[in-house]
């Protein structure tokens, strides 16, 4: 079923709450990375345009139910004024007086920001009396925020159901990206994982194995695989209680006619410093005192060649410990990999996507999605509840 959007709201000269992800990374009360800000301005854009009143909601870090003074949202209201070219009025509570006389001073066109939605413990209790509370301070509810999406919290999912409700921009655009490569995927079609733990991977696997041609595994989780094959792993991360899950899959994979590709060589050193002695091995030849911390270059080329001809590809997971420069090759050779790929491309997970950013290669690939945890659940197949409130009714 198909979710609302905008064009079923009519916002026109009312009040609308906006739930936003603006859980942006801050150092010492600056802002180092405005992305999620700037990924909502499309949305309060639209909706200034229609003749709304703008009411944005959003949680910060993790604050558990209480003030803390480091996680006020200042800062971040500051900064949309700057994007938007004009002041953004900010309220120093979530439903409070303050709140409730920002709301009401609102003029069509005019935006303002709640306090950090997380300051309040109904927010996560997805508490009804607070939804009430949040709903009274508006007419209709827009939730933007996808990367907030999978959690069940009071200003995504109970709120929805107390206002005409609808998607923003950011939330339509990530869920067609997801659905398009869940759905409809133009083949061959590639899965390639990474990232620390096959134990955090498995519901994506089981998910896309039936919808993907090609699986391409990197990263600490193929650590396990190689294990399970037999190869010699040293004093690599592999997690010993996954390497029934790693056969199965492997197994699976293969009777389904899904070409997997393991790395087939590695960069190993005895332990993870960027000035540490490292050498590039073959995976049959992993010494004892080993670990692997990246993908090596054979194995980079070979990834490469099976991506070229992919109509899709789904990326989770980094290919090595690219936050250390001696062992970001193999993720780098990668994301180039995928941004050359004439395919349609997207790259899901915190770590993932801030590689590609870091590599500057973000803006050669179809879809960045900006929900970590959230486009994990939406590939592993799961009903997100903030956008399972957000569906037309039949
Ligand atoms: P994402 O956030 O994109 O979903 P993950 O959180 O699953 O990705 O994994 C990212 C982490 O995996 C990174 O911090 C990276 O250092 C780590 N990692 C990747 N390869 C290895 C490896 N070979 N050994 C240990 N850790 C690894
Ligand atoms: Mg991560």
């Amino acid at each position: 079923m198909p979710i609302r959007t905008l064009d079923d709201l009519d916002v026109a000269g009312k009040r609308v709450l906006v739930r936003v992800d603006y859980n942006v990374p801050l150092d010492d009360g600056r802002i180092t990375d405005d992305t999620r800000i700037r990924a909502t301005l499309p949305t309060i854009q639209a909706l200034r345009e229609r003749g709304a009143a703008i009411i944005l909601v959003s949680h910060l870090g993790r604050p558990k139910g209480k003030v803390r003074e480091e996680l006020r949202l200042a800062p971040v209201a500051a900064r949309l004024g700057e994007l938007l070219g004009e002041p953004v009025k900010y309220a120093r509570d979530v439903v409070g007086p303050e709140a409730q006389a920002m709301a009401s001073s609102l003029q069509p066109g005019g935006v303002g920001l709640l306090e950090n939605v997380r300051f309040e413990p109904g927010e996560e209790a997805n508490d009804p009396e607070f939804a009430r509370q949040l709903a009274s301070l508006a007419d209709c509810y827009v939730n933007d925020a996808f990367g907030a999406a999978h959690r069940a919290h009071a200003s995504t999912t109970a709120v929805a159901d107390l206002l005409p409700s609808a998607a923003g921009l950011l939330m339509q655009r990530e869920i067609a990206a997801l659905t398009k490569v869940l759905e409809s995927p133009e083949h061959p079609a590639a899965l390639i994982l990474g990232g620390a733990k096959v134990s955090d991977k498995v519901g994506v696997i089981e998910h896309l194995l039936d919808r993907v041609d090609l699986l391409l595994l990197g990263g600490g989780m193929a650590n396990t695989f190689l294990k399970a094959e037999g190869f010699p792993v040293g004093r690599s991360l592999v997690e010993d209680d996954k390497l029934d899950v790693a056969r199965a899959t492997l197994d699976r994979a293969r009777e389904r006619g899904v070409t997997v590709l393991l790395p087939v060589d590695v960069v190993v050193a005895p332990r993870l410093e960027n000035d540490a002695p490292t050498r590039i091995v073959p995976v049959e030849q992993v010494g004892d005192d080993d670990a692997i911390y990246d993908i090596g270059p054979q194995t980079v080329a070979r990834f490469a060649e099976a991506l070229r001809s992919a109509r899709t590809v789904v990326w989770n997971g980094p290919m090595g410990v690219f936050e250390v420069p001696a062992f970001a090759a193999g993720t780098r050779g990668v994301a180039e990999a995928v941004a050359s790929c004439e395919g349609f491309t997207l790259i899901g997970g915190g770590d993932s996507v801030a590689a590609v950013e870091q590599m500057g290669l973000a803006d050669r690939v179809s879809h960045i999605s900006t929900g970590g945890g959230a486009s994990l659940e939406f590939l592993e197949g799961k009903d997100l509840p903030g956008v399972a409130v957000l569906r037309k009714k039949e």
